[in-house]
Parts: structure tokens; C-alpha cells; sequence
């Protein structure tokens, strides 16, 4: 492959952008990327001016009448060399997560094999794209509904799944027959490149998929060029917010998933054991840093909060942290030094506010590491839905415990919370279970599952103030996002007979 490996890539080196099927060398307004296990620079990443977003869309708008008209199953037979390449060059790609993110390299490969499954749902495009067929809805009159692609569309993705989040996106986009510009998170911008070269390699025509890194800049120009058909965006709910707002005031059909508050319920009769490491993994699982992360547990009963407290506060005593890249670690650091400080001066607001700190991972130190992002496990019992560690997304690894008397009231809870991405109950009860499901106000719901991410033949997507726009990410809903249905009714005149104008409105009456 062409992409250069992460660890040839030093700190005087600047990751630039992907454009028409090449590398694009660009020095504009460097920003530093950082190791966070070690806290160094590593490389810097190309801030694309103006004038580069609009050669990519430009590359992506001339790409597009050749690719539309390329025949799906020729489209998914890309996908399928896509697919193997992603496969082969899994290590290296993952190794450049965990530099860059700094998630453990375990979690780093599910990240990526979950993306890749959705490259494996956009190989069957010809069965998804097939249209619908009526015949003879009139006298002699056939009429049929098929999905064209849009043109040029564009997706903006977040540093906490820089390879998963963007292949939510373009393989389905894509496959569909649209091109596509990319602007990824530029804290963590080496795994979409590497992405990017795989896709040409499996012979991707040229411009068909574009990579800009960038900012606000390079964000706006994609919401304000008329040749950019639709947008979407997975990020903080603020962002998503003006990203909506923008889009379609600009005439752009848009999807813009937000942030999250993920509640899990544990019900009296829960297996708590069990419970308690479902808990682990999802509340501390990549430091907190999923937009799917459990980051409050309700309890209902205060003997349940008791045992899952004390069992959760045993646990996090073993809890291995330290650099991802080295085996056996179970959580790593946080992304930037600037999103350690936001997420420990939560956990001072935390006490501040009168939650009561249980485990206090500030004074945490990884040997050999020691200007390295990391923060410790914390654990807050007692937190009430007037506090701020509680309304607001923190981002890291801070569970907040809150005691409850019911379920209704556990459901009140949720229910009135501003963000509605993902929650779960914890019981034994099939009734309790099948009533949070059917009522919660939350679009991804598990039962006795922590992280319930639809798997990529259902769409992934949340309720309330985590998502703006109507059709969710991937899955069924990214058919319906990436194309326009255009329905057809069509007669041919029998026979050379001359026909009578009809001027009543044509019913089967
Ligand atoms: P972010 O909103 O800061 O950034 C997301 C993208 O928007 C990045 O590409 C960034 O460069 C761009 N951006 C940032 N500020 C901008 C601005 N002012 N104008 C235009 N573009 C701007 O998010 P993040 O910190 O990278 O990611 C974490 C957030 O993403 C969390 O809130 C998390 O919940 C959310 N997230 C949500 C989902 C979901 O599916 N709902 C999935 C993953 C992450």
C-alpha cells in the first residue's frame, strides 16, 4: 500500500489529505497530534484551507456521473476486495488507533472489525438497492419506485472512533453510488488515510472517496457548497446541532448524531455479579470516551446500589491501566491533555456538588508514563439529577451512581434526561424487561446487554438531543439517507389507436 506506516511518521511530519486518489502534501496551520500514553508529539495533521475542501468535492462532483453509472454488483465487487484489504492490514491500522486515541489494542481491533462489518453489509448493495415494481396499477400502466444516488455527500466524525465512525459512513454512501468527502476528527487523523489508500488499492476509481483533514474551516465549506448533496455527522451535540441547522437551511439533507447520557437500570432481582462487570467493561471500557458508554447507573432499592457499589469499588481496585499498546492493560489514557483536565475538573465539580466520591482515580500515576493523559477509574455514589455530573456528557471514566425506588421512577429519570442514544436494564423479569423496552424514551435499548450497538444490518442511532434529523446511521435507514426514490409510471400507447383526451382524474374508481 502507498499509506505511510504510523511509526514512520514523526513529529516534523504533517498528515495532509487524500484527493482524487492521491496524497496531497499540505503545511496550512499544522496542529500537533499527540501520543497520549506518552504525552509527545508524534506528527501533525494539515488544517485544509478553503480552497482544499472544494478540489475534493470538485474531484468527488467529477467522479460521480461514472460512478453512479458503474453497475452495483461491480460497485460491491470493490467492496468485497475492500473488505479483504481492511482484513489483512487490520494490525496496522489498529496499531495507529491506539498511538493516536489511545484505546487498548483489543478494544482498538472490535472498533475496527465493527466497521468492517459494515463494509460486509454494503457488499449486498444490489439486493438493498433494488426498487419497487407494481404492474398494470391502470389499464396497461406499470409503475415503479427506484433509489438514485445524491451526488456528493460528506461525512464529520468524532476522535473517539476514528476508523469505526467514518465506515459507518462512506462504504453504504458509496455502494450506493454516491462520492464522498471525508473530514475526520484531526486529534486522531491517521487510520481514515490508511482507510483511504486500502479503498484505491481495491480499485476504487479516482475521487470517488476524498479525505480533508481540517476544522470549523473545513467543516463550513463542506455546509455551504452547493455541490455537497447531504451531510453527516456524528460528534457532541452542540456541533451536531449547528452542523443540522446549517445543512438544511443550505438545502442539504442531514444527519447529525449527538451526545449521550447512557443509563443502565439495575433492578432488584438483577444477577448482580454479572451486572457489575457488564458495568466494568461499559463504563470504563475506552475510558469512558463512547458515545455508548454507561456513564449512570440507577439502582433501584438502596440494597441494590449498596452491593453494586461495594462489588464495582472491589472491581476498579484491579482495574489495569497503562498504555493501550501494551498487553494486558484494560483501560488507557484520555485523548488530549485538554480533555483530561475537562474530565477531572468534573470529577472535583462531582464533590463539590455533595456526591460521594468512592473511587478517586486522580492521583493516578502509569510508571513510565508520567506525561501521559491518564486519569484513574472514579466512582460517584449517591449523585442526584440536579447535579451537573449528572445533566451533562462527561466523557471519561466516571460512573455516577444514582438510587432509585422503582422502575418508574428509574424510568422517569431517563426519560427526562436531554440526551436519548443508548440505555439498558439488568433484571431477571421478562415483564419488567419487555416494559422498558416498549416505553423508554432512548433508540437503542439492551436487556442484560451494556453496549446494545446495533450490529450493521440494523441502522445505529439515538432519540431526544442525540440526534438530529430522521434516518439513523447504517443499516436499512443509510439506504434510505444516500438516496433519493424517484417513482416512474409508465404506459406505451396500444395499436396506433388515437385515444380520447381525459380530463377527470384518473382513479381506479
Ligand atoms: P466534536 O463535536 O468536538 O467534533 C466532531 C467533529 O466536528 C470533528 O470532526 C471536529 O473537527 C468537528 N468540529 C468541532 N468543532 C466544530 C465547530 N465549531 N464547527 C464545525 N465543526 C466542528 O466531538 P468529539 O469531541 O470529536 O467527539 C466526542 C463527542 O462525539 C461526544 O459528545 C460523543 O458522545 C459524540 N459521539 C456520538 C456518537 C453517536 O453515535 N451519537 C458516536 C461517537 C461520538
Amino acid at each position: 500500500m502507498n499509506a505511510r506506516p504510523a511509526e514512520n511518521i514523526g513529529a516534523d511530519k504533517i498528515v495532509g489529505h487524500f484527493i482524487n486518489g492521491a496524497d496531497v502534501a499540505d503545511d496550512n496551520r499544522p496542529l500537533a497530534v499527540t501520543n497520549p500514553a506518552t504525552g509527545e508529539v508524534t506528527k501533525h495533521v494539515a488544517m485544509a484551507a478553503k480552497a482544499t475542501v472544494e478540489d475534493a468535492i470538485a474531484a468527488a462532483d467529477a467522479a460521480f456521473p461514472a460512478w453512479r453509472n458503474t453497475p452495483p454488483q461491480k460497485r460491491a465487487k470493490i467492496m468485497f476486495r475492500f473488505k479483504q484489504l481492511l482484513e489483512e492490514h487490520a494490525d496496522e491500522i489498529v496499531a495507529a488507533l491506539t498511538d493516536e486515541h489511545g484505546k487498548v489494542l483489543d478494544d482498538a481491533m472490535g472498533e475496527f472489525f465493527r466497521g468492517v462489518e459494515v463494509v460486509d453489509y454494503a457488499c449486498g448493495v444490489s439486493e438493498l438497492l433494488k426498487g419497487e415494481h407494481c404492474k398494470n396499477v391502470s389499464l396497461n400502466v406499470d409503475s415503479w419506485s427506484e433509489f438514485q444516488p445524491l451526488g456528493v455527500v460528506a461525512g464529520i466524525t468524532p476522535f473517539n472512533f476514528p476508523a469505526m465512525v467514518p465506515m459507518w459512513m462512506f462504504p453504504m454512501a458509496i455502494a450506493c453510488g454516491n462520492t464522498f468527502v471525508l473530514k475526520p476528527s484531526e486529534k486522531d487523523p491517521s487510520a481514515p488515510m490508511l482507510v483511504a489508500h486500502l479503498f484505491k488499492q481495491a480499485g476504487l476509481p479516482d475521487g470517488v472517496y476524498n479525505v480533508v483533514n481540517g476544522d470549523k474551516e473545513a467543516v463550513d465549506t463542506l455546509l455551504e457548497d452547493p455541490r455537497v448533496q447531504a451531510i453527516s455527522f456524528v460528534g457532541s451535540t452542540p456541533i451536531a446541532e449547528y452542523i443540522y441547522a446549517t445543512g438544511t437551511r443550505n438545502g442539504k439533507r442531514v444527519q447529525a448524531l449527538g451526545g449521550a447520557k447512557n443509563h443502565a437500570v439495575v433492578m432488584p432481582d438483577a444477577d448482580i455479579d454479572n451486572a457489575v462487570s457488564a458495568l466494568m467493561g461499559a463504563a470504563y471500557g475506552s475510558c469512558g470516551e463512547r458515545c455508548m458508554a454507561i456513564s449512570v447507573a440507577v439502582c433501584v432499592g438502596d440494597d441494590t446500589a449498596d452491593e453494586v457499589v461495594s462489588k464495582l469499588k472491589r472491581e476498579l481496585q484491579g482495574l489495569k491501566v497503562g498504555n493501550g499498546i501494551e498487553s494486558g492493560n484494560e483501560m488507557g489514557p484520555l485523548v488530549t491533555r485538554a480533555h483530561y483536565e475537562k474530565v477531572r475538573g468534573y470529577v472535583d465539580l462531582g464533590l463539590d456538588e455533595g456526591a460521594e466520591l468512592v473511587v478517586d482515580g486522580r492521583n493516578l500515576v502509569v510508571d513510565g508514563h508520567e506525561d501521559g493523559f491518564f486519569l484513574g477509574a472514579c466512582l460517584f455514589d449517591k449523585v442526584t439529577p440536579d447535579m451537573r455530573i449528572y445533566r451533562e456528557e462527561i466523557f471519561g471514566p466516571v460512573l455516577c451512581v444514582v438510587r432509585a425506588e422503582s422502575q418508574e421512577q428509574a424510568m422517569l429519570l431517563i426519560d427526562k434526561h436531554e440526551y436519548g442514544n443508548g440505555t439498558c436494564i439488568f433484571t431477571r423479569d421478562g415483564e419488567a424487561a419487555r416494559y422498558f423496552a416498549d416505553n423508554i424514551q432512548v433508540g437503542m435499548v439492551g436487556i442484560n446487554v451494556p453496549l446494545p450497538v446495533p450490529v450493521a444490518m440494523h441502522s445505529f442511532g439515538g432519540w431526544k438531543r442525540s440526534l438530529f434529523g430522521d434516518l439513523f446511521a447504517y443499516g436499512p435507514d443509510s439506504v434510505r439517507f444516500y438516496t433519493r426514490r424517484k417513482t416512474i409510471t409508465q404506459r406505451w400507447p396500444t395499436g396506433g389507436v388515437r385515444e380520447k383526451a381525459q380530463f377527470s382524474f384518473p382513479s381506479n374508481r
